[in-house]
């Protein structure tokens, strides 16, 4: 029997490739569409990859016609908050321009469902924490800002014609497969794990530590880190769960210190993570934490692999892979 297909832009990034494996698992087929500037071709394993850009109108045409998906989860975009800040041009252009021109042939073929990747970049520095979906949206980078463009986009095309789409707000997604076949790997990388991995195995510099006098009990930010196969868990739920424009945060609802991620990496790995205290990166708030009961009711999703011993676990295992 032919499984029915899904349209996977950035299926060969770090969420959208935990994505295609669940999407296998659950008996649909990811057919990934990527244009292999960040994503790695090695990393779309349960489906055919489709290399090509999501602004690509006639590329877009030929996909759909050939494939007909069911859906399209749509995770292509550049992530990478300092450059959106420095050429914020190349943000809109991929991230708001490239998802008018995927969500006008998804809409020209059918494709009435799409799960989109946006973040909690989209709130900037809550006011309160845990976040609500309902708080407000005031992004402080233009990488925010270009996530909830799509989110708008979305929002009224579902209305003007009939699309159910499903925004969901990651928090911080961390951690790996579980059978060490896929993992994170941004390059430059730029995140706390595997900077930290890398300054414990010695395969890069002590870690900056950016500030330790934030107003939280130990002096260092607070983040809501979420395991990718959960994110990945969340957005094949949300396939049955559709219905006009929904956003959906996805966390644990539990925050984690800088220095509590530095200690889970010193007892699983063994090993001591040189760092030092280095100044506060602009434009990180002190805590961001989700509240995640809008999602876990309305998907019956829960996390599983969140606890911090795990993603730091399944972290470490890619890590020594790569
Ligand atoms: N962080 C750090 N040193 C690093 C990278 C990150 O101290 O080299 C801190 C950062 O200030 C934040 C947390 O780790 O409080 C998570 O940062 P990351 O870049 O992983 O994710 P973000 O929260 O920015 O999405």
């Amino acid at each position: 029997m032919t499984r029915p297909a899904i349209l996977v832009t950035g299926g060969a990034g770090y969420v959208g490739s935990h994505a295609c494996q669940a999407l296998a698992a659950a008996g649909w087929l990811p057919v990934v569409l990527d244009n292999l500037v960040h994503g790695h071709a090695e990393a779309v394993q349960w489906g055919p990859l489709e290399h090509g850009d999501i602004a690509d109108r006639a590329r877009l045409d030929h996909l759909l016609e050939t494939y007909a998906p069911a859906a399209a989860m749509h995770f292509a975009a550049f992530t990478a908050v300092g450059e959106s800040v420095a050429d914020p041009g190349k943000y809109y252009r991929n991230n708001v321009a490239g998802s008018l021109t995927l969500l006008e042939a998804l809409r020209d073929h059918g494709v009435g469902r799409i799960v989109f990747s946006s973040t909690a970049a989209v709130y900037g520095t809550p006011e309160t924490v845990p976040i609500p979906e309902a708080a407000p949206k005031a992004p402080i980078n233009p990488y925010g800002q270009t996530k909830l463009a799509v989110e708008h986009l979305l929002a009224d095309f579902a209305a003007a014609h009939g699309i159910a789409a499903t925004a969901l707000r990651y928090f911080n997604a961390a951690g790996a497969d579980r059978d060490g076949r896929i993992g994170e790997r941004h390059d430059p990388e730029t995140h706390l794990i595997p900077l930290a991995l890398d300054a414990a195995s010695g395969k890069g510099p002590p870690l900056k530590l950016f500030g330790d006098d934030y107003p939280t009990p130990d002096g260092t930010c607070i983040r809501d880190y979420i395991h990718v196969a959960d994110l990945a868990d969340a957005h094949v739920r949300a396939l049955d769960a559709m219905d006009a424009f929904q956003a959906y945060n996805l966390g644990t609802g539990r925050g984690a210190s800088v220095r509590q991620i530095l200690d889970t990496v010193e007892r699983v790995t063994g090993r001591a993570v040189p760092h030092d205290i280095a100044p506060r990166r602009p434009g990180d708030p002190p805590s961001l934490v989700a509240d995640p009961s809008r999602a876990m009711a309305a998907l019956g999703w829960k996390p599983k692999l969140s606890d911090l011993d795990t993603i730091v676990a399944t972290a470490w295992a890619w890590h020594q892979r790569g």
